[in-house]
C-alpha cells in the first residue's frame, strides 16, 4: 500500500489553467473523496494521479516514487470509471480477469483473485453473465471487481455511482466504504456530489475553480468551513447566508441588511462594526414561542422531518424542524437562533472569521 502527494500541481489545456497549483497528501491507506462544483478540475486531478494526463508543473508522487511521466500501467493503480468501461463481448469472469491475463499472471492464481473478488462482491452466481444481463448496480460491482483482483496499492473511482438510481446509489456507497474498510487500500475517489462525500470519506478535499479550498474531515469541514464556498457547498439543505454587519456595540448583535438583529456568540470585539455574511445551517433555528415572529413562504413534509422557508424580516431563512409542523403558508412561526452555531465570514473575501 502507498501514501499518494500532490506538490504544487498544475495543469493547463492550452493557455487555459484549470489546475492551479494543488496540494494535497493522502495518507497510506486513507479514503479521500475530491468534490466540488462541475469543472472545478477533480477530475482532471485523477487523471493526472492515474497517468492518463500529463502534468504541466509540480509533482505528484505514489510510495514516495515521483510518477509525473510513469505510464498509467507501471503506476500500481486501477481505476473505477463512471461508464463502468466493461467489455460486452466478455463474461463477468473474463471482464475480471482480464487484466490479469495481460499481464501474464498463471491461470490458476488468477482463477483465485477472480474468485476471491467475486466472493467480496457478491458476483459468484453471476461469473458467466455477460454485461448486457445485468443490473447497473451488478456491472459497478463488476467494474470494482476488476480493480480489486489487480491489488492495486492504490484504487482510484470516478463518480462510479453516478448513473445510478437514487436508492442503489446509497446502498452502493456503503458497499464501497466497506469494501475499503476491509481491504484499506489507498482510495481517491471524485464525485460533485457532497453528500457522497460526506458519508464516505475520511477525508475531503473541496475544490472550487482549479484550487483547494479546503482539507479535512466531512464533520471538520461541516463545522469549521473556511471559507464562504465551502460553507455553501457543504451541507444539505445548503447554508444560509445573510448579508449585514456586527452591530458597532455590540458584538453578541448582528444587523442584517434590512435591519433585523440575529444573534451572535464568540464574535471578536475587533469584528463591530464590520460587513460579514452571516452563516446559518438550517437544523439551527428552532422553534420558540418566545422568538423571533416570521412568517410561512413555503412548507415542506417530509415525514421526519419538516422543510420550511421562512421571511423574517427581509430575509428568507431556509430551515429544517425535526419534528412536524402543523400550519400553512402565510401563517407565523416564533424561532430561535442558536447563536453557538452561527459561522461569520468576512464580506469582501469570504474568509471565515474565527
Ligand atoms: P465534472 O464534474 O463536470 O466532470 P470536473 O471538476 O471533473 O467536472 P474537469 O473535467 O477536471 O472538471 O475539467 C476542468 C476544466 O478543464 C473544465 O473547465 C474543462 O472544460 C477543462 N477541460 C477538461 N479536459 C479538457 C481538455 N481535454 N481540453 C481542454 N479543456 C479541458
Amino acid at each position: 500500500m502507498a501514501g499518494v502527494q500532490f506538490a504544487e500541481v498544475r495543469k493547463s489545456f492550452g493557455a487555459f489553467p484549470v489546475i492551479k497549483g494543488v496540494n494535497i497528501d493522502i495518507a497510506d491507506g486513507e479514503f479521500v473523496i475530491l468534490v466540488g462544483p462541475s469543472g472545478c478540475g477533480k477530475s482532471t486531478l485523477l487523471r493526472m494521479l492515474a497517468g492518463l494526463e500529463n502534468i504541466s508543473a509540480g509533482e505528484i508522487r505514489i510510495g514516495g516514487r515521483v510518477v509525473n511521466t510513469l505510464p498509467p500501467k507501471d503506476r500500481d493503480i486501477a481505476m473505477v470509471f463512471q461508464n463502468y468501461a466493461l467489455y460486452p463481448h466478455m463474461t463477468v469472469q473474463q471482464n475480471m480477469g482480464f487484466s490479469l491475463m495481460l499481464n501474464k499472471a498463471p491461470k490458476a492464481e488468477a482463477e483465485k483473485r477472480v474468485k476471491y473478488a467475486a466472493g467480496i462482491l457478491g458476483l459468484d452466481a453471476l461469473l458467466d453473465r455477460y454485461p448486457r444481463q445485468l443490473s447497473g448496480g451488478q456491472r459497478q460491482r463488476v467494474a470494482m471487481g476488476r480493480a480489486i483482483v489487480r491489488n492495486p496499492e492504490v484504487f482510484l473511482f470516478d463518480e462510479p455511482l453516478s448513473n445510478l438510481d437514487a436508492k442503489l446509489r446509497v446502498a452502493m456507497r456503503a458497499e464501497i466504504k466497506e469494501l475499503h474498510q476491509r481491504l484499506k487500500t489507498t482510495t481517491v475517489y471524485v464525485t460533485h456530489d457532497q453528500i457522497e462525500a460526506m458519508t464516505m470519506a475520511d477525508k475531503i478535499v473541496v475544490m472550487h475553480d482549479g484550487i483547494v479550498e479546503q482539507v479535512g474531515s466531512p464533520l471538520e469541514l461541516y463545522d469549521k468551513p473556511a471559507n464562504l464556498f465551502v460553507g455553501g457547498f457543504i451541507g444539505s439543505p445548503a447554508m444560509n447566508m445573510i448579508r449585514g454587519r456586527l452591530d458597532p456595540e455590540n458584538a453578541a448583535r448582528f444587523i442584517t441588511a434590512d435591519g433585523t438583529a440575529l444573534p451572535v456568540a464568540n464574535a471578536p470585539e475587533s469584528a463591530k462594526g464590520r460587513d460579514l455574511v452571516y452563516g446559518l445551517r438550517p437544523e439551527y433555528i428552532l422553534l420558540d414561542a418566545g422568538g423571533l415572529p416570521g412568517e410561512i413562504v413555503v412548507i415542506e413534509p417530509t415525514g421526519y422531518e419538516t422543510h420550511l422557508s421562512l421571511k423574517l424580516g427581509g430575509t428568507d431563512l431556509n430551515c429544517v424542524f425535526r419534528e412536524r409542523v402543523n400550519a400553512r403558508p402565510g401563517e407565523s412561526l416564533h424561532v430561535a437562533i442558536d447563536a453557538s452555531h452561527v459561522h461569520l465570514f468576512d464580506a469582501e473575501g469570504g474568509q471565515r472569521l474565527t
